[in-house]
């Protein structure tokens, strides 16, 4: 399709084109690096986006350049007409992906196909079941294991996203790569990243430079290769030698990936956030039930993206602020 309106840039003249939308801020998980021990507050369902709301206001971005849809949350797959959104998304031009702990995957393998997803990210922090139950404060680890298999087996492009968190999961970093010998996964090892009511501390995180050198012991400097990036990819990828899958490290906290940013993220509750850790909001939602035009909202809002990390250039002292940002669970990650 020829799309006729300017694209979206902001001041630095990055092109935006790359839409994550968050379904929901609700979660049948309850990782506690991403949702805060006391849950999040509920509120009434009116606040948030409808299916025909996330589909309106998708179209108008799509019309902007929008070229990748990913949808995530909280968990996408518990919207209630989920189906239907994904079947509507599905028919606009753009390349369709998915956020999603993979509990409810099973039963979606059908709608994921005719909805023309090639491309699955699942979430899942630790191989060992106990560890991975006390992660989620849920019992769902089998599930989600077998789902991961289900989509390989259909033929979807499956990554595995790992928040990677010191004193706790760093050791398996190596069996998670063991596991792309045989398996064509790409895993994703994600820098922990400060988020309000997470418990984020400068020494739980686990740098991008001691993330190679723990693969790079266990498998040999001159086996870990290094594989082609794609353009705005957020992850450095690697492969071993020989082995069917690859893994990347996504390291916004020690190595961002601003330059290079192409992301819009729409909150559940119909907010656009420029960058993960903007302190600013702008509210389309409210715009688009008044039937105001969005579009000088959205070009306003990215056009005043901040440079880096949402204008944290003093990292160490001005992330610990982003914690006063929202939880992840409610930005969608
Ligand atoms: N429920 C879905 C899932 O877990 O994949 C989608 C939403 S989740 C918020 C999206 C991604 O954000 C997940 O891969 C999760 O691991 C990541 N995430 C959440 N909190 C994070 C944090 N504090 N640091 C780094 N990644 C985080
Ligand atoms: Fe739920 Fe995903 Fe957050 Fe875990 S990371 S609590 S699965 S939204």
């Amino acid at each position: 399709m020829i799309n006729s309106k300017p694209a979206i840039v902001d001041r630095f003249g990055r092109t935006h084109d790359y839409l994550r939308i968050s379904l929901t801020e609700r979660c049948n998980l309850r990782c506690f690096y991403c949702m805060p021990e006391e849950g999040i507050q509920l509120r009434d369902k009116s606040e948030f986006m409808s299916s025909e709301e996330v589909i309106a206001i998708a179209k108008t971005f799509v019309d902007m350049g929008i070229k990748k849809i990913r949808l995530t949350g909280g968990e996408p797959l518990i919207k209630k007409d989920v189906k239907n959104l994904l079947l509507e998304l599905g028919k606009l031009p753009v390349e369709l992906g998915l956020t999603t702990n993979a509990v409810l995957v099973d039963k979606f393998i059908d709608v994921f196909k005719e909805a023309g997803i090639k491309a699955v990210n699942v979430s899942l922090d630790s191989l060992d079941e106990e560890r991975f139950n006390q992660i989620s404060r849920r019992n769902y680890f089998q599930r989600i294991k077998s789902n991961i298999e289900l989509l390989i087996k259909h033929g979807f492009n499956v990554k595995i996203n790992v928040v990677v968190i010191r004193d706790l999961n760093e050791h398996e970093i190596p069996d998670f790569i063991q596991w792309t010998k045989n398996q064509p996964v790409h895993v994703r090892f994600i820098e922990f990243m400060p988020f309000d009511g997470n418990k984020w501390d400068w020494n739980k995180k686990v740098s991008f430079k001691e993330m190679l050198q723990i693969a790079a012991m266990r498998f040999g400097e001159n086996r870990v290769l290094k594989i082609a990036d794609k353009k705005n990819d957020t992850t450095r990828s690697y492969q071993i030698e020989n082995f069917k899958g690859t893994f990347g490290i996504i390291s916004s906290v020690t190595n961002p990936f601003c330059d290079s940013c192409n992301r819009i993220r729409l909150t559940a509750d119909g907010k656009i956030k420029n960058c993960l850790f903007s302190q600013t909001e702008t509210d389309l939602l409210q715009a688009f039930r008044e039937k105001k035009s969005i579009e000088p909202l959205i070009r306003n809002a990215i056009f005043d993206k901040k440079k880096e990390r949402g204008g944290a250039v003093d990292f160490e002292n001005d992330f610990i602020k982003s914690m006063q940002n929202r939880s992840m669970v409610s930005i969608g990650g």
